[in-house]
């Protein structure tokens, strides 16, 4: 497995958790508001080597709880059941980032019993699918992995990062249908700060109260939704 980054302690990652969290280098989507686009390149060497982490985590037990591993896509990386099954043999919990384009990984991943949360972008309606990720997609698999995850019985989120002039307010109701019954929904603001085309850092956010307008629809079809 291929890793650009990695923060040790992070409390924000890996909701009721202490975790360290691995970013692993390739993606496959390019979407125009991503900022971490130095993950974007599939990279033969990794500036991280995986022997480090695990010697690292050997010393963490009972220090921290779990493991994210996130990205760039660690659904690209043919060695992530391997480094899952690793982190779990040292007693933590862990949980997987993806942008859910690759459902039969997911798959394997759910019947392995290999993580204990996974957090998906849903990253706009099926329509306008393409424009929010910067690349065609097969729509078909982004909605298999949602359906995937909600059947599940693990710990599950998933986020949408609103970007005004890629999302309509008034649009983002016609998800309901896509989340409904999640364990957690997640609308994020858009931080135009490090976004990956230029002409989105000039872009404002929208306004907290403008989102706290969508609460009404999500929070009674999930368990948890939350804006931040
Ligand atoms: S935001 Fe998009 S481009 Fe960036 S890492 Fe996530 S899926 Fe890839």
């Amino acid at each position: 497995m291929i890793f650009g980054g990695w923060q040790k302690c992070t409390l924000i990652d890996f909701p009721g958790k202490i975790a360290t969290i691995l970013f692993t280098q390739g993606c496959d989507f390019r979407c125009p508001y991503c900022h971490n686009r130095g993950l974007w390149p599939r990279k033969t060497e990794s500036p991280v080597e995986w022997e480090t982490i695990f010697e690292f985590l050997k010393t963490r037990r009972g220090k921290l709880d779990g493991v994210v591993i996130s990205g760039g896509e660690p659904t690209l990386h043919g060695d992530l059941p391997e480094v899952l099954a690793k982190i779990h043999e040292l007693g933590f919990a862990t949980k997987l980032d993806t942008n859910g384009h690759r459902p039969d990984v997911l798959e394997g991943l759910f019947k392995a019993n290999l993580f204990d949360f996974v957090a998906m972008d849903l990253k706009h309606l099926p329509a306008h699918y393409a424009e929010a990720c910067g690349t065609n997609v097969l729509i078909k698999n982004i909605l298999r992995s949602v359906e995937l995850i909600k059947k599940s019985s693990i710990d599950h989120e998933f986020r949408t990062t609103v970007v005004p002039g890629l999302h309509r307010l008034e649009d983002l109701p016609a998800l309901a249908p896509i989340v409904q019954g999640a364990r957690r929904f997640t609308l994020q603001n858009f931080v135009p700060t490090h976004a990956a085309d230029g002409t989105f850092r000039a872009r404002k956010p929208f306004a907290r109260t403008e989102l706290e307008e969508l609460r009404p629809i999500f929070t009674p079809i999930v368990e948890i939704f939350t804006i931040r």
